[in-house]
């Protein structure tokens, strides 16, 4: 037997206790006389003292313990006269009466605390060693919870888990394919599903009416931090439902993963829509854990004499609460590098600063009397203590820039809180995007997301300006300014689905070899249906406050989408390729 208690078990009522714990070794003191050993698993830390005066083989045995071997001890529990609070074993400690080496290790590379010393590749080399650490166990095991309560929820609600298979057909819309060569089928490839969409629609023509899936899904993307070319979706489909219902459902999944898993309630879920979100905060997925939303200044600070502002399409911006008195012109200074990064990209900031004492200071007050700032200040509820930022130029671009400032100021003034979620659905995005430069339309959602009922007559019959103008029964779920779901209501009707590939570029013929098996389904019977796909590891991250889903995900790629403890990808082997028939003409390095 290796073990009759795990190393987190043990409590102050269990002395005297004869037990035999297995595990590994976190750290060992010897102190001569007492050599102390901090054993771990899965379930905590339990200290082991061996000593001399008892048994000076088993001591000597210990001595030589390094950090990472695997043990087996046997031992009574007995009191600890030095307790350590922080550890819910730390009023015990296995006064040890055997010792079993079951592996020796070599010295780790980094060390396996709470706070590794290891850089980000060592750790994904070494990721079983990475595992071992405690936030990596608990994000795992936060992760399997995860799954278990969405499917419970999801059982209750009577969806269906169906597999959809990975080996699917390529298709140009969207992000790349991953593609696999098919050896039985010369010259021919199979894709790596980008998502399951197609699928679960067909799912519906097949009459399941609500499917759902944990499933995997794979893009090859230009990879971003914190994307990865492999990652998990909750994936929903629904027949028979418009979209407040499909809200309303997917509400209750969000809210019962925060009851279930982290004990919270969370509040309203307020709705907004794409145009609101973007005139109020610049983005589609605002952080609503603060205000600050955009004043727009056109009417109260055009017609002035100040050039910039008077030839400016959109003069907009922020009220920064209190920080008037505390903002040097250095730090004024440093924020305006700061939006003038090409990351950000604004030529200027201009600030007013309503000072603690009521006075005025601003970078543009050569342009402005005192009374037309102040104005302006009051009009826009700013009181004395607050500084108003201020960015102008081309609408779009401007208010994609104030976001950004806003956002960091939000982080800067500590107003993202820890343990607060603040989610929102954000409704009615455009259906289609026009690209100038490959002068063409884009899905902003995707191919199947179906225009608002009021707006598919001028669908089918409106002229290319029309088309810019019409909404898309989609919706995301946003949390905390993160994108936890997108999905929408999709089209069900072959004209209108032909239509909307004709919009987006596709001849007739492409459209058949691409998606006829779909077109062809919606004539046997489509019913109407919606649904949404929840980005998984995102949602787990989210939950945790933190940014990066690679810390939730077992086994991830780096930035450039390899995986460092396998090395791959790799080359294969020209037995392989010529299977395949397969001539490569790059030189795998
Ligand atoms: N398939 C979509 C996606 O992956 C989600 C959906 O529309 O349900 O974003």
């Amino acid at each position: 037997m290796y073990r009759s208690h795990n190393c987190g078990q043990l409590r102050i009522s269990d002395i005297g206790v004869e037990t035999t714990l297995s595990g590994w070794v976190q750290v060992s003191r010897d102190f001569g006389g007492l050599t102390f050993v901090d054993l771990r698993d899965r379930y905590g830390i339990t200290q082991i003292v061996f000593n001399m005066d008892d048994n000076q083989d088993l001591c000597e045995q210990a001595r030589k313990l390094g950090r990472e071997f695997v043990i087996k001890v046997s031992g009574q529990v007995r009191e600890r006269s030095n307790k350590n609070p922080n550890r819910p074993t730390g009023e015990i400690e296995i006064e040890a009466s055997s010792l079993d080496i079951l592996n020796a290790s070599k010295v780790p590379p980094f060390t396996i605390e709470d706070e590794s010393d290891g850089g980000d590749d060592i750790r994904m080399e070494y990721r079983y060693l990475d595992l071992r650490r405690t936030p990596l166990q608990q994000n795992i095991r936060f992760r399997s919870k995860l799954a278990l309560e969405t499917r419970k929820y999801m059982d209750s609600q009577d969806f269906i888990e169906v597999e959809t298979p990975f080996l699917i057909k390529s298709t140009p819309e969207g992000a790349r394919d991953f593609v696999v060569p098919s050896r039985m089928n010369e010259g021919q490839f199979y894709a790596l599903p980008q998502s399951p969409q197609t699928f679960k629609q067909i799912l519906m023509v097949g009459g399941f009416d609500k499917y759902f899936q944990i499933v995997k899904c794979f893009r090859d993307e230009d990879l971003r931090a914190d994307r990865q070319p492999e990652f998990t979706q909750i994936d929903c489909e629904m027949s028979f439902v418009t979209r407040d219902e499909v809200l309303k459902t997917f509400e209750g999944l969000t809210r019962h993963l925060f009851q279930e898993l982290k004990g919270i309630e969370l509040g309203d879920f307020p709705w907004m829509s794409y145009d609101d979100a973007m005139a109020m905060y610049g983005s589609d997925k605002p952080d609503l854990r603060f205000g600050m939303e955009f004043k727009y200044l056109n009417d109260a600070l055009q017609g002035h004499g100040f050039g910039v502002f008077d030839s400016a399409e959109t003069v907009v911006g922020v009220l920064a609460q209190g920080i008037a008195d505390d903002y040097s012109n250095k730090q004024m200074k440093e924020l305006t590098s700061w939006v003038q990064r090409p990351q950000i990209g604004a030529k200027g900031l201009v600030y007013v600063k309503y000072q603690g004492d009521g006075t005025i200071k601003s970078t543009v007050g050569k342009f402005y009397s005192d009374e037309v700032l102040l104005k302006v200040l009051q009009d826009h509820g700013a009181k004395p203590g607050d500084v108003l930022f201020i960015l102008c130029g081309e609408e779009e671009k401007t208010r994609k820039q104030l976001n950004e400032l806003r956002l960091e100021m939000g982080r800067r003034l500590g107003l993202m809180k820890e343990g607060d979620f603040k989610p929102l659905w954000v409704i009615d995005f455009p259906l289609l995007e026009w690209d100038e430069d490959s002068e063409r339309f884009h899905a902003m959602h995707h191919p199947f997301t179906a225009p608002k009922v009021e707006d598919v007559d001028r669908m089918l019959t409106g002229d290319h300006e029309t088309m810019k103008s019409l909404r898309a029964d989609a919706y995301d779920l946003v949390i905390n300014g993160s994108e936890i779901g997108g999905g929408s209501i999709r089209i069900h009707d072959r004209e209108l689905q032909s239509k909307n590939f004709d919009l987006l570029g596709f001849t007739k013929e492409e459209a058949q070899a691409q998606f006829g098996f779909l077109l062809n389904a919606f004539e046997y019977g489509a019913p109407p249906h919606g649904g949404i796909a929840f980005g998984f590891d995102r949602l787990a991250a989210v939950m945790n406050g933190q940014s990066s889903i690679r810390d939730f995900i077992a086994f991830p790629k780096n930035n450039q989408g390899r995986d460092m403890m396998i090395d791959a990808p790799s080359p294969i082997d020209q037995t392989q390729l010529d299977e395949l028939s397969i001539a490569l003409n790059v030189q795998a390095e």
